[in-house]
């Protein structure tokens, strides 16, 4: 037990502020401060990464790249196993060190963690299930066969709000299938970034063959990363704004692209729902990471015979959620990420109530200050307000009325994203109607977490392109190659 820098650690050096290049954990000239989200207290000084770092990671990557593609998949497998392993040995090291810099209560810190490490664990499996193909050919001299190969050098640009799981759901596959990356992390979490490379590294991943590269420079390293005539796919979670924009900047060289983008989901509630546990989904859904996920609930379309007796139930649950430094055991709410986050909340909240919507429970920032902000109710939205529109990312609940299945589904579907979607009724012809109408990557039928290593995770329009997780998640890095052995007859 060591405490460094305010952090009270079992195992003090997964605490690093250096880039992590081709296996040497290197110093810059300029270097960012991440101080403690819920304190203000500074944690670290961080090496602002540049483009040159971002250079210099891409040919440590592209010398590793061949001998890594050349271990066997059970080798490269057990690699990942031993960094699964060291993963969930850290996880309470690593959840402190996630709720200091990102906010996030530490029950929750550790739940990701270990959802984090569960990426590894089956991409270490998944690994050695790379099968190609034998295809009957239609000449009889020719054999056909279908191999599938690792893309080469990948690179991947993440987010604060998972800082650890969204950075696994993509090394884990690249590394498995035989792919280098180089990661830039959010410049609000790089130490769960980098403590996740300090255990690669103890767990035998090779120099080169990970890279993290922290930087408050995102456009300067981000064109290097999507613009490098080596780096052959290029994965990105984050907004869709930046999303199409670096899509953009990948067309420069015809990468192959895979976007977790934004999302804006339905959470649907019929007049035959059980509603306890609709309510249950309901805060487990929305209120998850402080309404901070791209899968949270997003607009609340409650139908007409139960919208009352919902709206109350749910109010009370919201109103029982306690707000404050997520080191509290009591805390399920921490705080915001960054002002401008609640500056955002507040705008959609004084939008949707100036055009008619009220205020149930919450509605303002906490009293005590920083970036709090009150778990929220807000009924009588409806589908224009800007509220139903954008990606809230924050705990508020918008209540909208519904009256029929299909005036549901069409509003449902109504936007531009299509990541997660949710659902919640008795009727079983009912449930399959919605999961097969809804425009989403994922359905949740009376369910309101269902995100899980083992399940394919993605979004359609808007949301996204390829999916991360499950046995298509490792497709991302695989090059399909076609093989006529031709002369045999
Ligand atoms: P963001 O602003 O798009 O940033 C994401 C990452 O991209 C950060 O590392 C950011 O660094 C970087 N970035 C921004 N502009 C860039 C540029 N021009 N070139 C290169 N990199 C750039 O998103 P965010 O606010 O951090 O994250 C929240 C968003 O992520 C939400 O929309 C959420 O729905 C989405 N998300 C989606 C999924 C999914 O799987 N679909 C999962 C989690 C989150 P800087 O901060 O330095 O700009």
């Amino acid at each position: 037990m060591g405490s460094a820098h305010g952090l009270s650690l079992q195992d003090p050096s997964l605490l690093r502020g250096e880039a992590f290049i081709g296996g040497r954990w290197v110093t810059a000239a300029t270097t960012f401060t991440i101080s403690d989200r819920s304190t203000g207290a500074p944690l670290l000084a961080v090496a602002d990464g540049t483009a040159a770092d971002a250079e210099a990671a891409i040919a440590a990557a592209v010398a590793a790249g061949p001998a890594w593609a050349a271990r066997t998949a059970k080798e490269r497998g057990a690699v990942l196993r031993r960094w699964y392993e060291l993963v969930m040995a850290a996880q309470d090291d690593l959840a402190a060190i996630m709720t200091a810099e990102q906010g996030k209560p530490l029950a929750e810190a550790r739940g990701e963690i270990a959802y984090a490490a569960s990426f590894i664990e089956w991409f270490a499996e998944e690994a050695r299930r790379v099968y190609g193909e034998v295809i009957p050919s239609p000449v009889p001299s020719r054999r056909m066969l279908v191999l599938r190969q690792p893309v080469g050098v990948t690179a991947a640009i993440t987010p604060w709000n998972f800082p650890s799981a969204m950075i696994t759901r993509k090394a884990a596959p690249a590394l498995a299938a035989g792919c280098p990356m180089i990661v830039k992390p959010a410049p609000e979490t790089p130490l769960s970034a980098l403590a996740l490379a300090v255990l690669a590294e103890r767990a035998g991943v090779p120099p080169g063959v990970l890279s993290v590269v922290p930087s408050a420079q995102a456009d300067a390293v981000g064109q290097v990363l999507t613009r490098h005539p080596a780096v052959r796919a290029f994965s990105f979670t984050g907004s869709t704004a930046v999303g199409k924009q670096l899509m953009a900047q990948c067309a420069s060289t015809v990468k192959r692209v895979s976007l977790e983008l934004g999302g804006n989901a339905p959470f649907v509630v019929f007049d035959d729902a059980d509603l306890d546990a609709a309510v249950a989904g309901a805060v487990a859904s929305r209120f998850r990471n402080m309404g901070q996920a791209c899968t949270c609930a997003n607009r609340f379309f409650v139908q007409a015979g139960v919208h009352d007796v919902f709206a109350a139930k749910l109010t009370a649950a919201v109103e029982r959620l306690v707000v404050g430094d997520g080191r509290d055991p009591a805390v399920g709410q921490g705080p915001l990420i960054t002002p401008a986050a609640v500056a955002k909340v507040e705008r959609l909240i004084a939008d949707a109530t100036a055009r008619g919507a009220r205020v149930r429970c919450g509605g303002t920032r906490d009293a005590r200050g920083g970036t709090l902000f009150r778990p929220t109710v807000l009924e009588g939205v409806t589908p224009s307000m800007a509220i139903a529109v954008e990606e809230i990312f924050g705990p508020v609940v918008t209540l909208l009325r519904f009256e029929t299945e299909a005036e549901v589904i069409a509003m449902a579907n109504a936007t531009t994203y299509g990541l997660a979607s949710y659902c919640w009724t008795r009727d079983l012809a009912r449930a399959w109607r919605l999961a097969e109408a809804l425009e989403y990557g994922l359905v949740g039928i009376n369910e309101g977490v269902i995100v899980t290593a083992e399940a394919p995770f993605g979004g359609q329009k808007e949301s996204g392109l390829g999916r991360e997780g499950a046995r298509q998640g490792i497709d991302e890095f695989l090059e399909t190659k076609y093989v006529a052995m031709g002369g045999l007859g």
